[in-house]
This record gives C-alpha cells, sequence and structure tokens, in this order.
C-alpha cells in the first residue's frame, strides 16, 4: 500500500519475519459491528468475536500467500488489514508459476479452515442434541442454552463464511486471487496478453456483479462491485505504467546540470524569489561549491517571500530532505517508490554529485507517451 496506508496502520504481531498490521479503518468496523448489534438487540460481544475471529482467518489466508512466497525466495513487506479484507503486499512480483502457487495458497487456507471446523460446528451440534433428547443438561437452564446455541452458530457461522471467502476470493477478476490464477496460468500457456485479458475478464465479472448487486438491492453487494471493477482498473493501469517504464533508466528524461536552475547557500529569499516567479521549475536545489545541501521549492518560495525576512537565506526555508535517484536507476524502481510515498520530484546524484533534477511531470508525461506507443503490456504483480 502506500505510505499513508503504512503510516496509518498499528503494527500488531510478526509472524516468520513478516509484519501484521491493522489499519485504523478497521477499528471503525469493530465500532459499528458493536453499535448495529447493539441497537437491534443482538449480542454486541458475540458479533464483535464473529468479526475478530473472521479477521483472523483473513490473517492464515494472507499468511498462506505470503509463506508460499517465501518458499519461492520472495519477500513480503507487510500484511495490513482493512474492513474489506486483508493485503499482503510482497517485495517483488512473481513470476507465472510462483504467481499461480502464491495466488492458490491463500483460498486453499480457508478450505483447510472449512475442513478444520466441521467438526467443531458438528461436536456442538451433536451437543446440543443431547442436551434437548437426553436431558444432561438442565433444559430449563435458558442461558446455558442460549450459549450452546450460540456456539454452534459461531463455528458454523466462521464455516459458511470460510467457505464463501474461499468460493469469492476464487472469481476469476482482480484483485481476487482467481484474477491472478488466471492470469499466471494464461502466462503460462505463453498467451502474451495475459494481464488485459485477465483484467478484461474482471470488469466483465465486475459488470455482471454489479447488476446482480443492483436487482438484489443489496448496498453491500453494491459496493464490492464497484470496488472490484475499479481494482480491475488500477491493475490494468499499473500494468501500462510498469510497460511503459520498461527499459528506461533516469538518465533518458532528467534535466541535466545546465538546463536547470540552482542558488548558492548565499542567496537571499528575495533574490531566489525573482528568479522563481519567471521560472516554472517546480524547486532548486541550493548548492555550496558542489555539494548539495537541500532543495527548496518553488511553491514554498513564492509563499515564503511574503512573510520570512527577504534578506534572509534560502538556507531558512529549503527542505534538507528529498527524493534521491541515479542516472541508472530503471523508471520502474522509480515508480514503486513514488507508489510507496516518495516524493515524485527527484534529485539525481552521481557519486554524491548533483548531475540533474528529474521533475514529476516530465516523468508521467513519459511514461504517457510510452504507454501511447506501446500496445502491449508486461506482467506486474504485488498485492494479494
Ligand atoms: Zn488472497
Amino acid at each position: 500500500m502506500s505510505a499513508n496506508g503504512r503510516i496509518r496502520a498499528l503494527n500488531l504481531v510478526v509472524v516468520q519475519g513478516i509484519p501484521i498490521r491493522i489499519h485504523w479503518t478497521f477499528f471503525l468496523l469493530i465500532i459499528w459491528v458493536a453499535l448495529t448489534s447493539f441497537s437491534d438487540g443482538s449480542a454486541p460481544l458475540y458479533e464483535v468475536l464473529f468479526v475478530l475471529a473472521l479477521f483472523g482467518c483473513v490473517v492464515l489466508h494472507e499468511l498462506g500467500h505470503a509463506l508460499t512466497a517465501k518458499v519461492f525466495g520472495i519477500a513480503t513487506r507487510d500484511i495490513v488489514l482493512y474492513p474489506i479484507g486483508g493485503v499482503a503486499t510482497l517485495d517483488r512480483e512473481a513470476q507465472p508459476k510462483a504467481e499461480l502457487f502464491i495466488a492458490a495458497a491463500g483460498p486453499l487456507v480457508n478450505f483447510v479452515l472449512v475442513v478444520l471446523l466441521y467438526p467443531l460446528s458438528n461436536f456442538t451440534a451433536l451437543a446440543e442434541q443431547a442436551i434437548g433428547t437426553q436431558g444432561y443438561f438442565d433444559t430449563s437452564n435458558t442461558a446455558q442454552m442460549e450459549a450452546t446455541a450460540s456456539a454452534l452458530n459461531f463455528w458454523g457461522h466462521l464455516l459458511i463464511a470460510n467457505l464463501i471467502l474461499g468460493i469469492f476470493n476464487l472469481l476469476p477478476a482482480f484483485p481476487m486471487d482467481g484474477g491472478r490464477i488466471l492470469r499466471a496460468a494464461l502466462a503460462l500457456l505463453k498467451v502474451k496478453t495475459a494481464t488485459q485479458i485477465a483484467a478484461r475478464i474482471s470488469q466483465l465479472l465486475s459488470f455482471a456483479l454489479g447488476v446482480f448487486a443492483i436487482y438484489s438491492g443489496n448496498p453491500i453487494l453494491i459496493l464490492i462491485a464497484a470496488f472490484v471493477f475499479m481494482s480491475a482498473m488500477q491493475e490494468h493501469m499499473r500494468a501500462r505504467t510498469r510497460s511503459a517504464a520498461q527499459n528506461q533508466v533516469v538518465q533518458s528524461i532528467m534535466t541535466a546540470a545546465g538546463s536547470f536552475q540552482s542558488f548558492t547557500h548565499g542567496t537571499t529569499i528575495s533574490q531566489a524569489f525573482d528568479v522563481a516567479v519567471r521560472s516554472y521549475q517546480p524547486f532548486f536545489p541550493v548548492l555550496h561549491g558542489d555539494t548539495l545541501l537541500g532543495v527548496v521549492d518553488r511553491d514554498t518560495l513564492l509563499q515564503e517571500a511574503a512573510t520570512e525576512a527577504e534578506d534572509n537565506y534560502l538556507s531558512a526555508i529549503m527542505r534538507r530532505e528529498f527524493s534521491t535517484t541515479t542516472p541508472n536507476e530503471p523508471l520502474s524502481t522509480l515508480i514503486e517508490k513514488i507508489h510507496e510515498g516518495a516524493d515524485p520530484n527527484f534529485v539525481v546524484l552521481d557519486g554524491g554529485k548533483l548531475i540533474g533534477l528529474l521533475f514529476r511531470d516530465k516523468l508521467y508525461e513519459f511514461l504517457m507517451l510510452q504507454d501511447i506507443r506501446r500496445a502491449n503490456s508486461t506482467r506486474e504483480s504485488e498485492q494479494f
């Protein structure tokens, strides 16, 4: 997920070196479940426990992906729990064979859980029967009866929930595991446009799901259909961005030294302001000889010029933290960094020396033009 997702998620536990985190919105779900069961008179504790147990199953599902990825030598950065489910973010994309196994491992965990829960839900059913026919328990003790019945409901419901999770995740649509299984299978069958085909099927399926959701009048289903549709679009766009960035390095699109404006540390804010108002450059390096001290953003300069004493030096308003790259860094890894929350304006350093700047707009424009030029797309995969 994005850097935002990381910041707004709490660390819960670390399993096999994989941090499992809870996104803050997950707590909203718990509160919502508790409040709604309070208002409709059902047992809030039962409902909250059920949601927690269900999310335990989701964690196991995600661990299924993560630990299978580990077998293929791919590390997992983290597993984040959202109200709609879990997301395991892998360190890098998997080859089709690995992707097939990694994707299939998640739903498989749910089906194993169904098998494991079966005797448990069955056992409580038998126990309840015993209570009814042989009177082992005091049948007038309604509290005990209710506790047994809700225990039956609990495991039985959890079994059904896992069955639904397993089947739903096998739908051949992104972001479901079935979409990845489909794509991996197509890629293994040497179908060149595997991602496009998989994305197209995803869109069709989410459209069908949407029609069904509207027909059924279930607002949750409508939301899920919309979510699936947008994820399929996003997956498609990401694949295209990857494809556009393929085999390209920073050097080919950076603005080289001599073609951009920089300031020395002795420049005053008012001097810099005069340059900035006549420039479209989004940020400026501040140098001391060959040493890069920091960068100052055009917007900051234009705003601060009004409030700061104009004789102050730039060092008063410059940023000392900024994104850096090297001339030979592939654009694909740069995009990866931006997805993770890096500032999309980069300073290009070669052996620590400033040799160029890479502006966000130029990067995006380049990717867009490449995308138009290229009809084909490469595989891309990172989240399960
Ligand atoms: Zn999954």
